[in-house]
């Protein structure tokens, strides 16, 4: 049985029946029964199914917000934002994917009587195992072009998402979208294992290093496509020559947002030294502000964690810094209340020594390193496996531009931070992961070409 807790009250509020082998046979069956007939729809059905779904979204956005709320703690004013964000990027595929999907004809010669065409071929069924701390975003960026593209999706929601990912099901189902063409898998890591080692036309997945390493060995063999969107351990660096209250409040804001656990959150921060002091009095002041509590209560910026297992690696990571040298500004231990909570931590005197500044933390706490220059912040801004975003906060933009070229990134930030664009590719480097998501990549991402070489007789 899988049982979905509430991590703001430890209560259990769902107990569901995990998949099982024989009914994940069952799923894959039917999926690849149904592919083909989704397939052949022309892309304007296919599209208006998703516009649909789309204009639920919004209509119920209340009541979706409070579900992913109570299951993963998220604050409800973000999971508002997170539903109005996935309007967004779900317009950006409709406006999108007609034109990227058409066929192209690259060589049209009657002289010689030869035309070449490329056209974009659905992958078939398409696996995509998925995390819990953006479910609505993490997930769509998956399923929605996987759809578009014609293929049939099995979609396995985080264990602490299942509730999000139940519902997801039925509004695409209510929107048109077939019933075997989106089918939810339900259980945890070991229900995911058996899911991606079946022969499918692609894995994508959306988790932690950790897992994505053991994924990629067991699907591997199946030769299907595989897309890793992993964790990361984001640097960003303040300059000199910035406005210190505006950087501290921005990079707070990155830091602390969704209580530390984004992908792209701001994971560690490199100060120039000119600035260091102002800067970190701006920042501890920033963080004090944060209004912890009930994530259910719409001033409540830090919410618990969602989940329980994460406090002690935050624990983990204070006691050492502590322990090498490292001042703990504000916060630093568990809340005594109850839920999973953890207090916002900041710590100052960092060094990569240090698992804060090279672990990910994926919670409410931050070090901050004092730099000598631009030179040592680029050095240790790519002192990491990880290459997921990386920001830098000055005014001068090509010293900006130029520090940027040099980091070992998908995602650059010039004075902004923890963003992410249905425009740009959302692409990790080294242990962040491979291929991509969103952008017009992204839509390609679950197609595979087919060569037509086409000679007359
Ligand atoms: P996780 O790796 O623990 O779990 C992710 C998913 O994998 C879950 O659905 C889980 O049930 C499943 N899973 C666990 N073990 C598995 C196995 N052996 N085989 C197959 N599936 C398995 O990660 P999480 O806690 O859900 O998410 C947090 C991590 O995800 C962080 O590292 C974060 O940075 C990363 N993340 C990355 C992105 C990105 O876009 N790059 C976005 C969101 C989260």
């Amino acid at each position: 049985m899988l049982k979905i807790e509430n991590p703001a009250t430890e209560e259990i509020i769902r107990e569901l029946e995990e998949d099982t082998p024989a009914s994940i046979d069952d799923k894959l069956r039917r999926a690849k029964a149904a592919q083909h007939e989704w397939a052949a729809r022309p892309v304007e059905g296919r599209l208006a199914a998703i516009r649909h779904f789309r204009d639920r979204v919004v209509q119920h956005a209340e009541e979706l917000a409070r579900t992913t709320t109570s299951e993963v703690g998220k604050p409800i004013s973000q999971s508002r934002n997170e539903l109005r964000g996935l309007a967004f990027r779900t317009d950006f595929f409709l406006e999108h994917a007609a034109a990227v999907l058409q066929e192209e004809r690259v060589l049209w010669a009657p002289d010689q009587g030869l035309e070449e065409r490329i056209a974009h071929e659905p992958l078939g069924v398409v696996v995509n195992v998925s995390a819990w701390n953006y479910p609505y975003f993490v997930g769509s960026n998956v399923f929605l072009p996987a759809l578009l593209a014609g293929n049939s999706v099995l979609y396995k929601p985080s264990e602490h998402a299942t509730l999000t990912g139940l519902a997801i099901a039925e509004h695409l189902h209510a929107a048109g979208i077939p019933e075997d063409v989106f089918i939810t898998v339900l259980g945890g890591g070991a229900v995911g294992a058996d899911l991606v080692k079946r022969p499918v036309g692609g894995v994508f997945f959306t988790g932690s290093y950790s897992t994505g390493k053991k994924i990629a060995a067991v699907a591997a063999p199946n030769m299907a496509k595989l897309q890793l969107e992993l964790g990361g351990k984001d640097p960003v660096y303040v300059g000199d020559d910035v406005d210190v209250r505006a950087a501290a409040e921005a990079t707070a804001d990155g830091a602390f947002y969704n209580t530390g656990q984004s992908c792209c959150s701001v994971e560690r921060i490199y100060v120039h030294e000119k600035i260091h002091d102002a800067f970190v009095q701006a920042f501890v002041e920033t963080v004090k502000g944060f209004v912890i509590g009930d994530p259910m209560d719409e001033k409540t910026y830090i919410g618990p964690l969602t989940r329980k297992a994460q406090i002690a690696v935050l624990e983990d990571q204070v006691a050492d810094a502590r322990a090498k040298g490292g001042q703990v500004m504000v916060g630093g231990s568990r809340m005594s209340r109850k839920g999973h909570y953890f207090e916002p931590t900041v710590i100052v005197g960092a060094n990569h020594d240090m698992k804060v500044m090279i672990d990910e933390s994926f919670g409410p706490i931050i070090g901050i390193q004092s730099v000598s220059g631009d030179h040592q912040a680029l050095g240790l801004m790519n002192d990491t496996e990880y290459g997921l975003t990386a920001g830098v906060y000055l005014k001068d933009r090509r010293r900006a531009e130029h520090i940027l070229r040099g980091v070992h990134a998908g995602s650059a930030y010039w004075n902004c931070c923890d963003r992410v664009s249905p425009r740009l590719p959302w692409a990790g480097r080294g242990h962040s992961g491979v291929g991509s998501t969103l952008s017009k990549s992204g839509i390609l991402a679950f197609t595979q070409p087919k060569a037509w070489h086409l000679r007359k007789a």
